[in-house]
């Protein structure tokens, strides 16, 4: 219970963190927008001798967004650094109270671990903030309550499967799945989720970073994330970690060696 309180302090310190360089990020792309405003109407008066100043304005802006990215990008890697063998089941398991107090009182939960769920590989604690993540993400699309289910499950992806996504490896994955029963996404909003910066949410309320963040950990961990979702329905975020086998399945910097034979 202590570790899920440091863990849900650590997801409030990202949060303000990833807001404070959302809201700089939004300034500057203010600016841009104001620079290119400007040379706009520049054009259309014929007055062509400031156009230079602004586009100047302009790509000194888009330059300090393009760092700030950067930045934020280095920061989410570092992050998971410490890829090991983790056992799903007892993580979520041990999330039960931290999550029924996230989802309050509106919204059931319901955790179903198929029992012989394999290890995974992956940073136990960028999995705890990707679970969090997605119950947050899962409330907010129930406003008048709902159920949030969250599975477990083995699978084997095969190499017609893998094939079509780069990167990714045929063999065993440790599946992890968190539904909704919410209002659901469109085909739109599907494709875009796991873009940085995406959000539907008002201004304040969403960064568009936690879907990003949690692809970024799931390609990192050699696996995968996928979304299905229907509007009025409800939606499912799923996550494809591969099966952990053996300490032989890591080389020294204990990243996943891409060579060895999976399942
Ligand atoms: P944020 O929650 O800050 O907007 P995310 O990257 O977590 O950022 O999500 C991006 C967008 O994807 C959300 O703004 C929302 O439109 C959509 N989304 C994510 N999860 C769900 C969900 N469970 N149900 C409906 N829409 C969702």
């Amino acid at each position: 219970a202590e570790d899920a309180l440091r863990q849900a302090q650590k997801m409030e310190a990202v949060g303000q963190l990833t807001g404070g360089i959302a809201h700089d990020f939004n300034n500057l792309l203010t600016g841009i927008i104001g620079s290119l405003d400007l040379i706009q109407r520049r054009i259309d008066d014929g007055r062509f001798a400031d156009i230079n100043r602004f586009m100047d304005a302009a790509t000194t802006s888009a330059g300090r967004a393009a760092a700030l990215t950067h930045r934020l990008l280095a920061f989410a890697r570092r992050q998971s650094l410490d890829p090991k063998a983790v056992d799903v089941n007892s993580l979520v398991d041990s999330m039960g109270d931290l999550l029924r107090r996230t989802l309050g009182e509106q919204v059931e939960l319901a955790i179903a671990l198929a029992p012989d769920a394999w290890p995974a590989f992956g940073d136990a604690g960028q999995l705890e903030n990707a679970v969090l993540n997605l119950a947050i993400n899962a409330r907010d699309a129930m406003p008048s309550g709902g159920k949030l289910t969250i599975e477990t499950a083995n699978t084997h992806l095969d190499i017609g499967y893998a094939s079509r996504h780069e990167d990714l490896k045929p063999g065993d994955y440790t599946v992890l799945s968190v539904s909704d029963t919410g209002v659901g996404m469109t085909a739109e909003v599907i494709a875009k989720a796991f873009d940085p910066f995406f959000t539907t949410k008002p201004i304040g309320q969403g960064t568009g970073l936690g879907l990003s963040m949690i692809y970024g950990f799931a390609r990192q961990s050699g696996g995968h994330a996928r979304i299905y979702s229907e509007v009025g329905q409800g939606s499912t975020v799923r996550l494809y970690l591969p099966r952990f086998i053996g300490e032989a399945q890591v080389d020294d910097e204990n990243q996943l060696r891409p060579d060895l034979p999976r399942g």
